[in-house]
């Protein structure tokens, strides 16, 4: 298995090889394919187990493979509990879209917000959020997600856990009804599949 066999293009093969990655993960096997085809996804997968590559690759594909936007709209929402797990999760969206022409943010609360807006203004295809800060710049009007094309929810029992299920409904209301949704957890309480439920479509399910 390699990810040139998963049908990943030129560009993240390359920044794939830059960081040094050799296969894929078990986690990456068995999400990227589904992904790549548009479908939507439920994968149980802790952290440590590379799930990140394993939405960021396939869903940096689709967007790179899709027309150029003129204005930028966001095409894509990765929603995280957490600011730090924000800045990892955008740390690798920046390395993977190395030698691709998508632009990419995060925003997360607790520090100032105006260079956060002042980026969002320049318009990103990728943003990366914790829901308190995207719920507040959306209700300024800084930003929009009435264009997102694929919404990922990263490590959505700890975002029950840290009580934001009113947010993440409220962003859901914000993105249009057609959009391609990829759900990651480590665990799978009632809850848990309560919110996969309403958030996704024939999920395809995959496990670490
Ligand atoms: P994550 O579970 O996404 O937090 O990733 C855990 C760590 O594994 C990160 O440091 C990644 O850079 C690394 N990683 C992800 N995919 C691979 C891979 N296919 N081969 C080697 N390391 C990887």
């Amino acid at each position: 298995m390699s990810f040139k066999s998963l049908g990943l293009s030129e560009p993240l093969l390359k920044a794939i090889q830059k960081k040094g990655y050799e296969i894929p993960s078990p986690i990456q096997a068995k999400a990227i394919p589904p992904v790549l085809e548009g479908k939507d996804v439920l994968a149980s997968a802790q952290t440590g187990t590379g799930k990140t590559a394993g939405f960021t690759l396939p869903l940096l594909h689709l967007l790179s493979n899709g027309p150029e936007q003129r204005h930028r709209p966001i095409r894509a929402l990765i929603l995280t509990p957490t600011r730090e797990l924000a800045a990892q999760v955008y740390a690798n969206v920046k390395e993977y879209s190395e030698f691709l022409n998508i632009r990419s943010t995060v925003i997360f609360g607790g520090v100032n917000q105006k260079p956060q807006v002042n980026k969002l203004s320049q318009g990103v295809d990728v943003l990366v959020a914790t829901p308190g800060r995207l719920i507040d710049l959306e209700n300024q009007g800084v930003l929009s997600l009435n264009k997102v094309e694929i919404f990922v929810l990263d490590e959505a029992d700890r975002m029950l856990d840290m009580g934001f299920l009113r947010d993440i409904e409220r962003v859901m209301k914000l993105m249009p009804a057609k959009r391609q949704n990829l759900m990651f957890s480590a665990t799978f309480s009632k809850d848990i599949k309560k919110l996969a439920y309403s958030i996704l479509n024939n999920p395809i399910q995959v496990e670490a």
